[in-house]
């Protein structure tokens, strides 16, 4: 088993979860295969009861798992399906071994962070080593070295290494080198202090990323590689880029795939980037443009939507489009109108949870459905588009979610299955369910398959009583679940554009296979733009 570990200093949101995903993708490219495990350092046993404000986008995967943000990017950098087994935090280390001695299988013993814990942190990542088979795992530690909350994974990584040998495990420090404007010279202080950090708890790096505005010079590199005892070729230039996806064609000139295959004795085949190229090339080269706004009400942190940003980044190279996102507050368009949604092309309301910002999402769907606009309502947006329906065309004005009000008109409604449920975490809707598509439908032309799997994560539903008059008034619902009983998809007769899934496309797009939804919403703005 080989793993290479990946860890960040002097400040967090450095892009580790790039780092770690592009040197994935120089091995995959080698044909090996490839797996990530992310490390989350806090408490919580998953990400699903954190807000996106706290850590950017609860990512939900295949099984049903509420992970890190960063097995988005694994999953779409690698296109692979992960399970939640592959984002460790300590809330799950912690659990399994306080169950255990609860057990009473640690009788006799004072059960301690070494070796106890250290030992099931280490189990869960060799686990995964044996089930995936895959002849390289990269584990990226969250948190920044020096923080208490990492130090017993970062204990458990220098035992990993001491177990495996040194050609087995390859330690990859993440590092910010910034740059003094009134010098314009790359400050390397930083590195040093970070890696002296890592170096005190034992761990020694083989490579190091510096990330930086623009490349590091050499005399930054030769700097880095005297003071941090670090080979040369090993010091890795990682300046800004304009895509993430550019990431590992920029590794890839350094020499660092090579550089890793030798140090840890792999052998591959000579890596191909047409692909890879050429979905840069066409993200690079838009014949269009068309603007999106995305109403929500986390839009001050990017990364609350990142999932969604990435699946519009996918469309944009699939149809040559550079699409602008424009990110709307919904307590905005509450306070001052939906004048701020003018001359946008399309408009997107994604998941969501809460009363607050309700009413201007509400607005945004019904300015969309009034004006003509290419509208996508995401899980929450598809409940919001709904309850905007029954209030302004069905009449029923206090039409609501019983989430959010008391209402006589309760046309979203807790999943029947819901009701008993009285914990919070882990137990909503959650995760890959089938969806049956109507043949015929709009939904059918965008997807071509009666069949499809998308990832849900939500607790309510459209109220089953209200849907024959939803059908009537031309809110169609053309995807259901298996039983028939649970609505997955409308889409709106008479209107060029006006779509919802109860279910999150934005979690299964790919480079180079971009969400269908996405997709067709993007095609629709630029008919808009273009034909009207
Ligand atoms: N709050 C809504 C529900 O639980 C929508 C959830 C979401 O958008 N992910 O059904």
């Amino acid at each position: 088993m080989k793993y290479i570990v990946v860890t960040g200093g002097v400040i967090s949101g450095l892009g580790k979860g790039i780092t770690a995903s592009s040197i994935g993708k120089l091995l995959q490219a080698r044909g090996l295969k490839v797996t990530a495990i992310k490390i989350d350092p806090y408490l919580n046993y998953d990400a699903g009861t954190m807000n996106p404000y706290q850590h950017g986008e609860v990512f939900v995967l295949d099984d049903g798992g509420e992970v890190d943000l960063d097995l988005g990017n694994y999953e779409r950098f690698l296109d692979v399906n992960l399970s939640s087994d592959h984002n460790i935090t300590t809330g799950k280390v912690y659990l399994t071994v306080i169950e255990r001695e609860r057990k009473g299988e640690y009788l006799g013993k004072t059960v301690q962070i070494i070796p106890h814990i250290t030992e099931e942190i280490k189990r869960r990542i060799k686990k995964i080593a044996i089930e995936t088979m895959a002849d390289v795992v990269i584990i990226e530690v969250g948190g920044t070295v020096g923080d208490i909350e990492s130090m017993p994974f970062l204990e458990a990584m220098r035992q990993l290494r001491m177990e495996e040998g040194e050609k087995n495990v390859f330690f990859v420090h993440t590092t910010l080198v910034p740059m003094v404007e009134v010098v314009g010279e790359q400050k390397t202080k930083p590195t040093q202090h970070s890696v002296k950090e890592l170096r005190s708890l034992g761990i020694q790096p083989d490579m190091l990323v510096g990330r930086s505005k623009e490349p590091l010079t050499e005399e930054t590199r030769r700097k880095i590689s005297l003071f941090c005892d670090v080979p040369y070729e090993a010091v890795v230039s990682a300046p800004d880029a304009s895509s993430i996806y550019e990431v590992p064609l920029i590794f890839e000139q350094q020499g660092v795939g090579e550089y890793i295959m030798g140090k840890m004795q792999l052998w591959g085949e000579r890596p191909d980037w047409k692909e890879w190229r050429r979905y840069l090339h066409r993200l690079f080269n838009p014949k269009d443009e068309v603007t999106v706004a995305i109403v929500g009400k986390y839009v001050h942190l990017k990364d609350s939507y990142i999932s969604h940003r990435e699946a519009f980044t996918h469309v944009s190279s699939h149809l040559q489009v550079k699409v602008n996102l424009r990110w709307v507050d919904s307590e905005e368009v509450e306070e001052k109108g939906t004048d701020i949604l003018q001359n946008v092309h399309a408009i997107l309301i994604p998941g969501g949870f809460g009363i607050r910002g309700t009413e201007g999402k509400i607005m945004a769907a019904q300015y969309a459905r009034e004006q003509g606009i290419p509208f996508l309502g995401v899980c929450f947006g598809f409940q919001m588009a709904v309850i905007e329906f029954a209030r302004h065309v069905l009449g029923y004005e206090d039409a609501h979610s019983t989430e959010l009000a008391r209402t006589s008109h309760p046309v979203i409604d807790l999943l029947p299955e819901q009701r008993d449920i009285d914990k919070l975490g882990g137990t909503m809707r959650l995760g890959a369910h089938k969806v049956i598509i109507e043949r015929g439908s709009k939904a059918y032309e965008i997807y071509k398959s009666e069949e499809i799997f998308e990832r849900h994560r939500h607790r309510y539903e459209v109220n089953p009583e209200y849907i024959d008059e939803f059908e009537k008034n031309g809110l169609h619902f053309s995807g259901k679940d298996e039983s028939g009983a649970r609505m997955e998809i409308f889409e709106l007769r008479g209107h060029p554009f006006f779509m919802g899934s109860q279910f999150h496309p934005e979690f299964k797009s790919r480079p180079l296979r971009p969400s269908p939804l996405h997709t067709a919403l993007i095609k629709a703005a630029l008919e808009y733009k273009n034909h009207r």
